[in-house]
């Protein structure tokens, strides 16, 4: 089999650029057609390329801007006189695939950066793209009579590009920047064999039938509302019903691992945002009001408060760790551009706690985070992943003491029996982290919680404890958030368990259907009975027929259905049908009270 592409150094290069560089190809590691990582970017970007070739036959007024790989994919920015909508992605796609079997060379050629200005002297895009471009010569791309500018690297023929879809047209600021013009915006896909292709196309309709906006509606969780403002989510009845179960779950959790509720303002004066840095550094993503001609910033964060509680009194090694944590509602400014259902909002709540220890405790603290960590995810059937940040070229901190922490990560998660990636470089500036991500039902994969150590706000607040040698020393600080943010976390797992939420946090938990008036005081007794328990139950007792009734109870995705009628009355039974166990049968009373009892325990943090 022929390699499409070679890597050498890191860089992808396509076999033409390697011949041209007299490169020996047995010295390089060979790219071939298939789905690896390496290989996807090279046949992902030169569909990128062959949907605008195709868009350029098609609307001969086209003009093009930047065409990369993303994570999911590929897109491509360009203009047209006509507007484009999902109902034309179809008729790009066809031109496409008759493009792919020409079977075109895809050849490459340099020029200067000047005869490029020149060639695309009337594109004012392309020159937008030029403008960008350092290197005094650029490279064009050819197949058939369509060229591009590009630094490559692409396949050396169309043939190859057989398994892609166009997924999405979307609008997109030139260069992100919106006081520039609008583009037209088309996202695609493409594989190397068909099966992969497929599957994919069934994870997208199946994340499409789970997608929590649609769902969340459905199922009357949460709204958003153009007169309160983009990104404000509002929590309908059942919505909340959900998210304070697993607040008080997830409180009793913290405390029983020795957190202690704390609680920080909503404002803080700005001359503590630039005590922190946050001013500097983090300004465009805070709001802010005036009190009294005095300025505050609304937090974006929940460590100020923290720190201050720290600050409350003189604290001793004998204290440490000392673990405060809050629900802390935050605000942060997001382009309206980016907001996405509960996934990317304005104001959110995070689980968010924050350690203050002593280095050589990093290690364990991190241990039990992970623990913590472990029995939340596997209470939610979530599989998931992490990954440590290691220190970046701008950093505070001594080189020792960011050594010594990041080998505390390592030996945590080493201990903890995780496999864990690392992002050389990736830290934060003021220290080494780890990040969680979990992977849903249908194998996407999330970026929620987060584990940080911070040796700067210690050392910018001032922070001390007396050592054992009743001298002063400064502490480290742990940011920690599990979740992440209950609206994210409650988002992702609406699309995770496609709204059959597990028992012990479902919104409404059983449904009673009497089947005649005279059957509705025993549903009574039973409801206040669960509600003494903590759990959610609703009365289906409207005019209408056993089976219109069974059928909304199953639409609202209730995980308890239980009939209620004379018989059940006289035998002081329930005929239950389960629809988590996916079951019917009949159970006395006392034994419907211990199967909750048993479901409720489901909960392993
Ligand atoms: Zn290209
Ligand atoms: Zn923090």
């Amino acid at each position: 089999m022929e390699p499409i592409a070679i890597k050498i150094d890191g860089e992808i290069l396509d076999l033409q650029t390697a011949k041209e560089k007299n490169i020996d190809l047995d010295s390089a590691k060979k790219i071939y057609f298939e789905n690896s990582k390496e290989a996807l970017e090279v046949i992902r970007h030169s569909t990128a390329h062959l949907m605008a070739q195709a868009i350029k036959e098609l609307y001969k007024d086209a003009k093009f801007f930047v065409g990369p790989v993303v994570e999911e994919g590929f897109y491509y920015d360009f203009k047209v006189d006509e507007k484009i909508s999902e109902d034309d992605l179809k008729r790009i796609e066809k031109k496409m695939a008759e493009i792919a079997k020409r079977k075109l060379d895809i050849q490459r050629y340099e020029i200067s950066k000047e005869e490029a200005i020149e060639k695309f002297k009337n594109d004012e895009l392309k020159q937008e793209v030029l403008k960008h471009i350092p290197d005094d010569r650029v490279s064009i791309y050819k197949q058939g009579d369509f060229e591009d500018l590009c630094r490559g690297p692409h396949v050396p023929n169309t043939k190859y590009l057989k398994f892609f879809k166009l997924t999405k047209v979307a609008g997109a600021y030139l260069g992100g920047d919106e006081s520039k013009e609008m583009l037209t915006r088309i996202y695609g896909i493409a594989f190397a064999d068909k099966k992969a292709l497929k599957d994919y196309i069934t994870m997208i309709e199946e994340a499409k039938k789970r997608d929590h906006r649609k769902l969340g509606n459905e199922l009357e969780l949460f709204m958003f509302s153009e007169e309160v403002g983009g990104g404000l989510p509002i929590w309908l009845p059942k919505g909340a019903r959900l998210r304070s179960k697993l607040e008080s779950l997830l409180f009793k959790a913290h405390r029983k691992r020795g957190y202690e509720p704390v609680r920080g303002p909503e404002i803080l004066k700005s001359d503590l945002w630039k005590k922190s840095g946050h001013y500097q550094n983090y300004k465009e993503n805070m709001y802010f009001t005036t009190v009294e001609e005095q300025e505050y910033g609304i937090k974006p964060m929940n460590c100020l408060g923290h720190i201050m509680v720290y600050k409350s009194k003189k604290r001793s090694y004998k204290e440490l760790p000392l673990k405060f944590f809050e629900y802390g509602v935050v605000h942060r400014h997001e382009k309206s551009g980016v907001l996405h259902g509960l996934l990317r909002v304005r104001e959110f709540t995070q689980d968010d706690a924050h350690i203050f220890c002593m280095p050589n405790q990093i290690k364990d603290i991190v241990l039990e985070v992970l623990d913590f960590v472990d029995d939340i995810m596997k209470s939610f059937d979530f599989t998931y992943e992490m990954e440590i940040s290691t220190k970046p070229q701008k950093s505070i901190g001594s080189d020792e003491i960011w050594e010594k922490a990041t080998n505390a990560l390592k030996e945590a998660l080493t201990e903890n029996g995780q496999q864990f990636g690392i992002d050389e470089g990736g830290g934060a500036f003021y220290g080494p982290k780890i990040d969680i991500k979990i992977t849903d039902a249908i194998g996407r994969k999330w970026q929620c919680g987060t584990i940080q150590v911070d040796f700067n706000l210690p050392e910018r607040f001032e922070l001390s404890f007396i050592n054992e040698n009743n001298e002063s020393e400064q502490p480290v600080m742990i940011h920690r958030a599990i979740l992440g943010s209950f609206e994210r976390f409650i988002g992702i797992m609406i699309e995770h368990f496609a709204g059959e939420f597990p028992f012990f946090i479902a919104p409404t938990q059983v449904i009673f259907i009497p089947i005649a008036k005279t059957h509705k005081d025993y549903a009574n007794k039973l409801r206040e009975k669960l509600l003494d328990m903590g759990v959610d139950s609703e009365i289906y007792d409207k005019n209408e027929s056993l089976n219109k009734r069974v059928r909304i109870a199953e639409k609202q995705k209730v995980p308890l259905i239980a009939i209620i009628g004379d018989k059940e009355i006289e035998q002081k039974t329930l005929a239950i049908r389960d629809r988590r166990e996916k079951i019917q049968y009949n159970i006395d009373e006392k034994n419907f009270i211990e199967k909750i009892k048993e479901k409720l325990s489901e909960v392993r943090f």
